[in-house]
């Protein structure tokens, strides 16, 4: 038995669809039954986000090959006499299900990596509110951050599959040879002052600043930009 969305599409968890887990759910029946033949395989689904070249047909394939897919999150999997039970509704047959197992594989949710805050302040990256890099905007610019030069592609950004994530790093390849074929890059003249006459010394800036650029003055008690 497989289940989908563990981790995933879930507010308890994490609110977004993980983009990869019903393709390699798939591929998973797939092999199974190609290396075990008469294997039955169950596949426990939300719906089914089947969307890419070919990835329709890759499920028509599945189905063809036997596999069955229940659509109905499980409430419970317990062992029993050496077995595997899988209990779920089934929403579409409107009934309740309990499935017989040997083995009960999670379709489990990407996360963005346990170093994932070292390195936005690293990069002086923004994160969106899943943890995921953020990048300059979603359709207009979606390989590219705020801080010119630095840009994020792949599951970094977002969970993706191989081809998206092999097209946003060319894209990004693209963009950093025009920059540097440029020859000359301008950066932003902006920095942050700080009103000593109104600063009250909380400090709260130092900790909150990505750049690390202010410092306090001890002796004045006031905070800083180092320039
Ligand atoms: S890709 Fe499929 S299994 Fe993965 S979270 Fe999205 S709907 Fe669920
Ligand atoms: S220490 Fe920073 S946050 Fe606090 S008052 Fe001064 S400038 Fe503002």
């Amino acid at each position: 038995a497989i289940v989908h969305c563990v981790g995933s599409r879930d507010k308890n968890y994490h609110e977004y669809c993980s983009q990869v887990c019903c393709m390699y759910s798939m591929k998973f029946s797939h092999l199974v039954r190609e290396h075990i033949p008469g294997a039955k395989v169950y596949e426990f689904y939300i719906d089914l986000r089947a969307v890419g070249k070919g990835f329709e047909e890759f499920y028509n394939r599945v189905l063809d090959e036997g596999t069955t897919f229940i659509r109905g999150r499980p409430s419970d999997v317990f062992s029993e006499n050496g077995s595997l039970i899988v209990c779920s509704e089934d929403t579409l047959a409107d009934c309740q299900r309990r499935i017989t197992a040997d083995m009960v594989v999670l379709s489990t949710a990407l996360e963005p990596k346990s170093d994932v805050e070292k390195v936005a302040r690293l990069f002086s990256l923004s994160r969106s509110p899943d943890g995921f890099f953020l990048e300059k905007h979603p359709k207009l610019d979606p390989v590219a951050t705020m801080n010119d030069g630095v840009f994020v592609v792949g599951c970094c950004q977002s969970p993706k599959d191989i081809p998206t994530s092999v097209a946003q790093a060319s894209a990004a390849a693209s963009r950093i040879l025009a920059m540097i074929s440029a020859g000359t890059i301008e950066i932003e003249a902006t920095t942050a002052t700080i009103d000593e006459e109104l600063c009250s010394g909380c400090k709260v800036c130092s900790d909150l600043c990505p750049f690390y650029a202010i410092s306090f003055d001890e002796e004045k008690e006031v905070s800083r930009i180092n320039e």
